[in-house]
């Protein structure tokens, strides 16, 4: 099995509910997407997509996706999309870091490794650990009173775990964060997502302030050294995202006791390889995992099923259902949440079929 082609395909996600916010005043109506196609020598085709939150949440953007893999196709024409390691050689000797250009090659080479082994994705990581994934829900940022009323309908839908986009005001963060804590019933999960938008004083002033609340601090500060700082001041349970990079931010966050669980995005350590590798070493680490990306649509939503699907269910703290998110299905075939949870697909590979009325024309083809 030789690559062939390679396909990309630019698809608009217009939101659900209209806007996604989170700190400091950031928001997306419209996401971005990108979509590749791999085509092999003997007529499969296996997809992938990247979708970063709006061009200024990591240092990645829909137009910069793109162009990363029309750097990246050329090297990949002619090899063996089975051949993970050797993929992900030949990309990062290719291209020096780009994490989340690399992506979705990553991922449609999974989808071609499932096809060809006749074996989901989830298979070929491990194995499925129990029936479903349990799915949280983030609530975009608003005033504290719209933030607690938005919890009954999305616990009606079946969501028993709640991501608060915090990061604002402190004064008006807290109230967020109480808020929602009202509202909660016994079970559910809280935890607080400042997205980096908090300096130290007001880090520090929101923690001590719901110091009595069961909820978990996320990523309060921008630099790793100030989410320390806080860490190290506050006893709630801790969890570090856009710090958590790679393996090496990984290692040396579990060295300093800098979180007690992290979120693990796709797309931002580089595709399901990297995230997979991440997320074993959590697993022998003791390191629970939000398993996700960084925003999405279909075929996202299926790659998160299979890595969360595969992770043993202690470590699986929750995943997020991108599709459900959004308006628009660029493939079928997808996981659908059921009462809060999703499943990885039985069919091979990611077990998903794009959905060419939605893709339209490629926007770029490699060979030209
Ligand atoms: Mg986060």
């Amino acid at each position: 099995m030789k690559i062939a082609a390679i396909r990309v395909h630019q698809v608009d996600l217009p939101v659900t509910e209209g806007r996604y916010a989170w700190s400091e005043g950031k928001y997306v109506e419209v996401f971005d997407s990108t979509v590749v196609e791999i085509e092999t020598d003997d007529g499969r085709v296996g997809l992938g997509e990247v979708c970063p939150l709006g061009p200024f949440y990591l240092p990645a953007f829909g137009p910069g996706a793109r162009a990363g893999i029309g750097e990246l196709a050329p090297h990949l024409i002619g090899q063996d999309p089975s051949e993970l390691g050797r993929i992900n050689a030949i990309m990062d000797a290719s291209l020096l870091g780009h994490p989340y250009a690399k992506s979705p090659l990553d991922m449609a080479c999974w989808d071609l490794l499932g096809q060809a082994a006749g074996m989901p994705v989830c298979t070929l990581m491990g194995g499925r650990h129990g029936e479903a994934v349990v799915l949280y829900r983030a609530i975009s940022q608003q005033a504290p009173d719209a933030m607690a009323e938005n919890v009954a309908g999305y616990r009606a839908e079946g969501y028993t775990r709640f991501q608060l986009k915090v990061g604002g005001e402190a004064r008006e963060d807290i109230a967020r964060i109480r808020a929602v804590a009202a509202v909660l019933d016994a079970g559910e999960v809280l935890v607080a997502d400042a997205n980096t938008g908090w300096l130290l004083p007001d880090a520090a002033r929101v923690v001590n302030a719901v110091k009595d609340l069961d909820v978990y601090i996320e990523q309060p500060c921008k630099s790793y050294e100030k989410c320390l700082a806080v860490r190290r001041r506050t006893a709630l349970p801790f969890i570090l995202d856009e710090n958590i990079d790679g393996l090496d931010m990984l290692l040396r966050a579990h060295g300093d006791r800098a979180m007690d669980a992290i979120n693990l995005k796709i797309s931002k350590v580089g595709g399901l390889t990297k995230a997979r590798q991440i997320r074993d070493l959590c697993v022998a680490l003791g390191i629970p995992m939000t398993i996700e990306d960084s925003w999405g649509g279909d075929i996202i939503t299926a790659a998160i099923a299979h890595l969360a699907h595969s992770t043993p269910e202690p470590f699986r703290f929750t995943a997020t259902d991108f599709n459900s998110y959004v308006t628009v299905a660029n493939a079928s075939g997808a996981p659908q949440r059921q009462q809060g949870t999703m499943r990885a697909s039985d069919r091979p590979g990611l077990g998903v079929t794009a959905n060419h009325d939605v893709l339209g024309a490629p926007v770029a083809v490699y060979p030209a």
